[in-house]
This record gives C-alpha cells, sequence and structure tokens, in this order.
C-alpha cells in the first residue's frame, strides 16, 4: 500500500521570527545564540550568516570572528513555542497524524488526505503558502512515499523547497548523494565507508548484504535498506492527539450484562470508525468502569499489531470488559472504551488474514451506511438504550 509523507520543515526558524518581530534585522546577518562572553553557542543562523560558514553548534565567538557584521540576537524560546504552536495548528488541518520533531519540524502522513486535499504534492503547495500567508514565514516541504526520503527531500533544496520524491525518482534522487545523507551516517560511519571505497549512496546500494553485515551487523543491512530508500516506519503521533475514546455516564446505576455489552459495542464501532477517518490504526485498547461509589477501574490490552478494523478491536473491548465482570460485576455508573497508541497509515509489515479482509470491507459497508443514514443506520447486533447515551 502506497503511503505519502510530508516532511515539513521551517527555514531558519529561530531568525526568522526574530526577522518577523524586528523588520530591521531584514536582509541582515542574524546569529541566534548566548553570547560568546557567556560562553554561547549559535542556536540557528540565517542564511546570510551561513553564507560566512557560521553554522548552529558553533560557539558564538567563533562565528562572530567568521562573520563580524552579524547580529547577534539572545533566543526566547517562549516566543518560538508559541509560533511554532501556529505552524502546527496550520498543519492539523490537512491531517490529524503529525509527528512533530522539535518546534519547527514534523512529519505529516497525508496517505488518508487525499480525498479532501488532492494528491500529496498539492497538500505541500498548499501547507507552505497557507504558512507564508498566515505566518510569513517560509517553510521547506518534501513529500516522498516514506519518513526518510521525505526528510532528505526537504533538505535538499532549502529554503523554500518544495520537492517530492516518488517511487519512481527514488533511486535516480538518491544515488548521486554521499552517504553522510542517509539518516545516521555520521562522521565516523561515513570514515569506515569511504575506508571501503564507498562514497556514494549508489555505491553503497550495490556493497554486498554479506559485506555490510560483516562490518556493521544490523545497522548494515539498515543501511543498505535506506541506500535502496527502504522505510518502513510510521509516523507516530504525540500526546496531543494520543488517544481516541467515549464514554457515558448513566442516568442511574446499569447492572444488565446485556445493555452494558451493548453500549460498549456501540461505544467501540464509534471510535473504530472516527480512526479510519482520520487513517489510524491503533495497538491498546482501554476500558474505563466506574461503579456507583465512584470508584473507578480501567482495564486495558496491548495488540500484536496495530488495528482500525472494529472486530478485531470489539473481541479485546469485551474480553477486557467479559473478565472483569466475572471476578467482580456491579451495577455501574459509567462505562467507556478507548484507543492509544495510534499510528498512521495502511498495514505495512503483514498482508491482512482473509479474515481480516472480510471484516475490513463489513467496516467500510457500515460506515458508508452511517455516513448515509446517521445515527439510525443499520450496525452490528445488539441496541443499546437510546436514553442512556451521550458522548
Ligand atoms: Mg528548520
Amino acid at each position: 500500500m502506497a503511503r505519502w509523507i510530508l516532511h515539513v520543515d521551517m527555514d531558519e526558524f529561530f531568525a526568522a521570527v526574530e526577522r518577523l518581530d524586528n523588520p530591521a534585522l531584514a536582509g541582515k546577518a542574524i546569529l541566534v545564540g548566548a553570547s560568546a562572553r557567556e560562553r554561547g553557542v549559535v542556536a540557528t543562523a540565517s542564511y546570510e550568516a551561513r553564507k560566512f560558514g557560521c553554522h548552529s553548534a558553533m560557539p558564538t565567538g567563533e562565528a562572530l570572528r567568521l562573520c563580524p557584521h552579524a547580529v547577534l540576537v539572545p533566543p526566547r524560546h517562549g516566543r518560538y513555542e508559541e509560533v511554532g504552536l501556529q505552524v502546527r495548528e496550520i498543519l492539523e488541518r490537512f491531517s490529524p497524524a503529525i509527528e512533530p520533531l522539535g518546534l519547527d519540524e514534523a512529519f505529516l502522513d497525508v496517505t488518508g488526505s487525499g480525498r479532501l486535499f488532492g494528491p500529496a504534492p498539492d497538500i505541500a503547495a498548499n501547507i507552505k503558502a497557507t504558512i507564508r500567508r498566515e505566518l510569513k514565514l517560509t517553510a521547506s516541504v518534501g513529500v516522498a512515499p516514506n519518513k526518510f526520503l521525505a526528510k532528505l527531500a526537504s533538505d535538499l533544496r532549502k529554503p523554500d523547497a518544495l520537492m517530492v520524491i516518488t517511487p519512481e525518482t527514488v533511486q535516480a534522487t538518491l544515488d548521486p548523494l554521499p552517504v553522510r545523507k542517509i539518516w545516521g551516517v555520521g562522521p565516523a560511519a561515513e570514515a569506515q565507508l569511504a575506508a571501503m571505497g564507498i562514497r556514494t549512496i549508489a555505491q553503497l546500494r550495490v556493497a554486498g548484504e554479506a559485506t555490510m553485515e560483516r562490518r556493521f551487523g544490523q545497522s548494515g543491512l539498515h543501511l543498505l535498506q535506506l541506500a535502496r530508500g527502504e522505510d518502513a516506519r510510521p509516523v507516530v503521533m504525540d500526546e496531543r492527539a494520543k488517544s481516541i475514546s467515549q464514554e457515558v455516564t448513566f442516568a442511574t446505576d446499569l447492572a444488565d450484562l446485556r445493555e452494558l455489552r451493548a453500549v460498549l459495542l456501540r461505544q467501540t464501532e464509534q471510535v473504530a470508525r472516527r480512526l479510519r477517518r482520520s487513517g489510524l490504526r491503533a495497538k491498546t485498547v482501554s476500558l474505563k468502569l466506574r461503579s456507583g461509589d465512584f470508584v473507578t477501574r480501567t482495564r486495558s490490552h496491548t495488540l500484536e499489531e496495530p488495528t482500525d478494523v472494529t472486530d478485531e478491536l470489539w473481541s479485546v473491548t469485551g474480553m477486557l470488559f467479559d473478565r472483569w465482570w466475572a471476578a467482580e460485576a456491579c451495577p455501574l455508573r459509567l462505562i467507556g472504551m478507548g484507543v492509544s497508541q495510534l499510528t498512521a497509515g495502511g498495514q505495512l509489515t503483514l498482508l491482512p488474514p482473509p479474515h481480516r479482509e472480510k471484516r475490513q470491507r463489513l467496516d467500510k459497508a457500515l460506515d458508508a451506511l452511517a455516513d448515509r443514514f446517521g445515527p439510525t443506520a443499520p450496525r452490528r447486533g445488539g441496541s443499546p438504550r437510546q436514553d442512556r447515551e451521550g458522548d
């Protein structure tokens, strides 16, 4: 299943924010960092300063020797966080599947966003235009079938870049690049590879698996995968959007097993449907139960593989509930279920077993009915009392 991943990276972020807030800095070489007297290092160098060899993590004193006319600005992290959140809010309009990397970078899985926003390169252009229009800042965006290639793409033509790598152009893009462009190849690995006569990704790609494994162990094989442009890691969402749940508080405590299970089934269906609508899958299923005396219990179970299939989520929810009921059944004031450890994108590892395909077809059919008929649409067996439900 083809994925589309975006890597959005704000250009010279801290320096750009300083320029935004102080137009007198326009066109000037800017170094954001603590002073040399405080033994500071450069957090961000503007492109004008980079022309003189300044870069981030360099001691401020050294940067000022290279570029004596640069304006040194002390960092204002609170302000960068504020603008970072504004960027994040723009990204969230295009996909819920966001993995932030620090304040000014993020991966987005837009595989499921196509129906609303068009092809991935259009989404990237749209994001760049929105950031420019609303925040007066520029971002570089890489568009590719995986995280490694998307990050590489955003970096290749910085600043203000929009670079697309398609499955067809992966190898031609990678081959001429030096091996250090591969994520995780630092100076030490670069030197070791150079000693083996491997300088470009093309040369790395044809190095035998046996050779690479002998020299670098597992990470040698991993390097070969990256050299081929392969990277199956999912976009992992952070705390902010980490779970989806439903719960209901009853007007009077409910002790009827069949009714309780029916409420839970309905909640599971709703949660699963929200997962599918957002192109997400969940690994952990949790149950929340509160008895009349306000004691709250939670139970959870983590699956081997994340899923968005209603029946698979229900089999876990139902199992957790039945176990609790067998051990300590009592009237409930509140019942709820939720999912967490969410990941974006289609099934990456195994081919779906045939029974899963059948369940996915059923989910699709029921989703379509729910879209058309709303709450009165047909659904799985078991019908909870409507008057007791609430979201
Ligand atoms: Mg950046």
